[in-house]
């Protein structure tokens, strides 16, 4: 057996931490070793070719690469042997780069741990044997969870593309947070104008399947063949039956709070979240009715003339296969109930930023007057908190959530364009405006629309008669900040959605430390995850705007649409397999849901 030995400087990267020269020089003596060599960046097309000179030259049938992460270069190397006829399995990648020199700054110490290392895989690739990679066919249908913006955008396109998609929602609606939005920034175009389009396509288009007030419970399989169990929840509305008359709406005795409108406008047991919602079907809300199971109020179901409602129905589980999937699990504001310092909850008139967007909304509880909650009156001054909950590591969330500093400046300028004579504050720690047109959009606000902007934190908002007091220091003089407001707006934190953990535990999907799913690489895979087949878009992954949201939900399509184009996809021929003999058989595995694995044991 003859064992090539290659270590890559990878620049100054491995280098500067490892002494390369000396584990080659060591490496020569290692059983079977025929070459051992450096070389500045292996996997440039010359560190490729000396590799293949040297499998002539040498008679290699086994190689060895000291480099960086198999997740990057694996797939170069294994090329490479396949390229001069040699079977791709056998070889093998010593991570010296992740796990040696760039967590490690003592050139000794990396030193003896990538000998060690190299080592191990030199012994290793003496075992290995040579792997035959399978074939499997695909199902050429996509599956998409999450009916937001980039849900909604991934869903089309892959429709679009010919492919059979479902779409699971699992509320009453498609359309998410941006369904509350009043208008967009920067340019400020109205939300549900450009949304309701894409939603209504939705509903009409051949190739979607729309399932709301859905979830997926479980996902077995692989890429090309995930097997998926959909549970979806009544409506007690026949969709197809609701004509949306709305006889059942003076009939039905409920009062209920209306979650579109954030709570400032009642709704009844039965209802539509909103005119443009999708499906277009009322609902019954079986928390909020007297009574379905047993049956205690029917009114609404004795005045349906197109008799759609229906109290019988039940949740079913729906069992599907699917080629492709896609996660659009969305986000949900910081618990607002969390900043007890800037009195959400005691004081009536400090509102999150999704309130404020129903408010100034034309089809929101005020008709698009700004009015204060506590007494309906117009707020003479608007104080604008940005970072309510957000980039404070010691009480809240640590990240930035990308997108306040831009809706509360948006947020001003409504109120600005409504409240001519009004004072706008923007309370703000730094302007984050990376986008297009964003810069400007944050300068026309300050310079032609005098909204105020104080670079500064707020430490305290309390309650001063009918006025809300708000104490901060202005961190650009250095000055104590008190001044007066009628009403407060807080740019709360961006989370992931409820659920997220769960949903991506039930694909064996990582989270990352603030809970969003993690990309298979954050730069190089956005939007890929470490399981083949399974791509995510949107806020899921992390706080964003519409157009990032957008972007990456065409782009998450698109991989989908590479694994769904395909008859027959070649699947790892690298599998987990039970050694019997020290197997305990306590199904940990299984109840770690190791699908992959599992299913290719033995
Ligand atoms: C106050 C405010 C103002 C904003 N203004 C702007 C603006 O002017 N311009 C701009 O570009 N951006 C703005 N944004 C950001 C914008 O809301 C987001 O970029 C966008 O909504 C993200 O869409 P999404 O599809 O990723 O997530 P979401 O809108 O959260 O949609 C996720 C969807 O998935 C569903 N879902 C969740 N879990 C599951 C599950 N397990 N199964 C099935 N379905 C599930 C949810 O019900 C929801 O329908 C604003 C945000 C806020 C808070």
């Amino acid at each position: 057996m003859k064992i090539g030995v290659y270590v890559c400087e990878c620049g100054s990267n491995i280098a500067s931490t490892v002494d390369v020269d000396k584990i080659v020089e060591e490496a020569k003596d290692l059983p079977n070793v025929a070459v051992s060599r450096v070389y500045k960046y292996m996997c440039s097309d010359p560190g490729q070719e000396l590799i293949k000179n040297d499998i002539d030259e040498y008679n290699l049938d086994k190689i060895v690469v000291a480099a960086c992460s198999p997740r990057m270069h694996e797939a170069t190397f294994r090329s490479v042997l396949e390229d001069k006829g040699l079977n791709p399995y056998v070889l093998e990648i010593v991570n010296i780069r992740e796990h040696v020199s760039w967590v490690n700054s003592d050139k000794d110490k990396g030193t003896e741990k990538s000998m060690a290392l190299l080592t191990g895989a030199v012994y290793r690739s003496a075992l290995m044997k040579p792997l035959e990679r399978k074939k499997v066919g695909v199902i050429h249908t996509a599956l998409v969870i999450g009916g937001g913006i980039a849900g909604i955008q991934a869903a089309l396109d892959i429709a679009s593309m010919g492919y059979k998609t479902t779409l699971v929602e699992k509320t009453s609606s498609i359309g998410g947070k941006m369904s509350q939005l009043d208008k967009t920034f920067p340019t400020l175009d109205c939300s549900q104008c450009i949304l309701s389009p894409k939603m209504v396509e939705v509903n009409r288009h051949p190739n979607i399947k729309l399932l709301s007030l859905s979830e997926v419970v479980a996902v077995d399989g692989y890429v090309g063949n995930f097997k998926v169990k959909i549970k979806r929840n009544p409506r007690y509305v026949i969709e197809d039956k609701c004509t949306l008359c709305g006889d059942c709406l003076p009939v039905c005795p409920v009062i209920a709070h209306d979650e579109y409108n954030q709570g400032f406008s009642p709704r009844k047991a039965i209802y539509i979240s909103y005119p443009q919602a999708i499906p277009a079907s009322f609902i019954i809300d079986p928390d909020d009715c007297l009574g379905i199971n047993p049956l205690i109020c029917t009114k609404c179901k004795e005045v349906c003339g197109p008799e759609a409602i229906d109290f019988d129905m039940q949740p079913e589980i729906i069992e599907k296969e699917f080629g492709a999937i896609v996660v659009a699990t969305g986000y949900a504001p910081y618990p607002i109930e969390n900043i007890g310092e800037y009195g959400y909850g005691t004081i009536h008139d400090v509102i999150s930023g999704l309130d404020y967007e129903r408010i100034v909304s034309a089809s929101g509880p005020t008709e698009g007057k700004i009015l204060r909650p506590s007494d309906g009156k117009i707020p003479e001054t608007v104080v604008f908190i940005h970072c309510a909950g957000s980039r404070d590591p010691s009480k809240h969330l640590p990240y930035c959530s990308k997108i306040c500093c831009m809706y509360s400046t948006k947020h001003a300028l409504q109120y600005k364009h409504v409240v001519h004579n009004g004072t706008a504050i923007n309370f703000y720690i730094d302007i984050r405006t990376a986008g297009k047109d964003y810069e400007e959009f944050y300068q026309r606000a300050a310079e032609e629309d005098k909204v105020i902007y104080i670079r500064g934190k707020v430490s305290e908002v309390l309650e001063d008669g009918d006025q809300i007091l708000i104490k901060g220091v202005d961190t650009l003089s250095g000055e104590t900040v008190e001044l007066h407001a009628d009403m407060v707006v807080l740019a709360t934190g961006i989370t992931p959605s409820e659920g997220t953990k769960e949903m991506a535990s039930l694909m064996n999907l990582a989270v990352d430390i603030n809970g969003f799913i993690r990309e298979a690489h954050p730069k190089l895979k956005p939007v890929d995850t470490a399981i083949a087949g399974i791509f995510i878009a949107g806020t899921a992954t992390g706080p964003k705007d519409i157009p990032d949201t957008v972007s990456q939900a065409s782009g998450a399509a698109s991989k989908a649409c590479g694994i769904l184009s395909q008859d027959e996809l070649e699947i790892e021929a690298t599998v987990a397999i039970v050694d019997d003999s020290l197997c305990l058989e306590v199904v940990a595995c299984v109840l770690k849901r190791a699908h992959i694995a599992l299913l290719r044991c033995k």
